[in-house]
């Protein structure tokens, strides 16, 4: 109730879920929210969100959240007319706001890919490039991950219907590690791990369960890469593991896209440029 009046649908911001070149995973997080989710359906007017419904409404929409890399010129001319129709644009996920897995064409030949993929690449048309919408379009936040954290997506969600800043961690998956008391697997056992150049998020999943961070949340806010390189050398990855190793899931993010190769003992480390968030220049 507001005041003695019932809240109508109209009263509630409306919301839009709008998927590009993806695999659903993060719009599943949001399916995924169970108990919550009936509380985020009584908050907000759900618009389109055709993982969930085909009942589709006009817009404007007041939040819009985007999943998937923009991969062809019809996702070009689509996303600037969901930016045009939406208050506040937020990117889900690798694919949305580092080009995702995808975005390893990008460093080859995509006809090369097709030519071994599909039957008839005549068919399909695509651009060379797998790009983040925050390359295209003004972003409002984006969420990290492959896929997102729940809790991330509801905290951002709450807070961006109370008109206050979500808060979201700029520190790496390390701090997460030491919060948490897990037992730093690079330093105890040697395996190869991209948690100090990764955005926390995630709990450090990976290391909770004895597996080296891949990174999957994309760099974090401040990061040495080049003093990460040398510790992967010395555990034994050649300088081409290094590079996959970096560009895994976040291919088109800073420093990912051009990973930092060791420098052997004594030299000066390259310089990495700080990652963006946000619109790219
Ligand atoms: S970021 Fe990962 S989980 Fe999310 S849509 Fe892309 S591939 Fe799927
Ligand atoms: S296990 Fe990885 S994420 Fe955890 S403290 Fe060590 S390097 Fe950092
Ligand atoms: S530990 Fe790294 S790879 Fe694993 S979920 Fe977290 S960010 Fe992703």
């Amino acid at each position: 109730m507001t005041g003695n009046r019932a809240v109508t649908d109209v009263d509630r911001p409306s919301l839009a879920v709008w998927k590009f070149a993806s695999c659903d995973g993060c719009q599943l997080t949001l399916l995924d929210c169970e108990d919550e989710l009936l509380a985020v359906a009584d908050r907000v007017r759900i618009e389109h969100f055709l993982e969930a419904s085909s009942a589709v409404g006009p817009g404007p929409y007041d939040l819009s959240l985007v999943e998937g890399s923009i991969t062809t010129e019809d996702d070009i001319r689509r996303i600037h007319d969901i930016r045009r129709r939406s208050r506040l644009l937020v990117t889900l996920g690798a694919c949305a706001t580092a080009g995702g897995i995808q975005a390893l064409r990008t460093f080859a030949d995509v006809d090369d890919f097709l030519s071994v993929v599909y039957a008839e690449p005549s068919f399909v048309d695509t651009l060379a490039t797998s790009t983040p919408i925050a390359d295209h379009v003004d972003v409002d936040l984006e969420l990290r991950g492959c896929p997102i954290d729940k809790g991330q997506l509801l905290e951002a969600l709450t807070a961006l219907l109370a008109g206050r800043a979500p808060n979201l961690p700029d520190h790496s998956v390390c701090v997460e590690c030491k919060r948490s008391g897990t037992v730093c697997l690079a330093v105890a056992a040697g395996t190869p791990c991209l948690g100090p150049v990764t955005q926390a998020g995630c709990g450090a999943l990976c290391p909770r369960f004895d597996r080296g961070c891949y990174g999957c949340f994309g760099p974090a806010e401040t990061v040495n890469g080049p003093a990460l390189a040398e510790m992967l050398d010395r555990h034994g990855l050649s300088a081409d593991e290094i590079e996959r190793r970096f560009r895994t899931f976040n291919a088109w993010a800073e420093p990912f896209r051009d990973p930092p190769v060791p420098t052997g003992a004594g030299e000066t480390p390259v310089e990495v440029p700080a990652p963006g968030r946000g619109r790219r220049e």
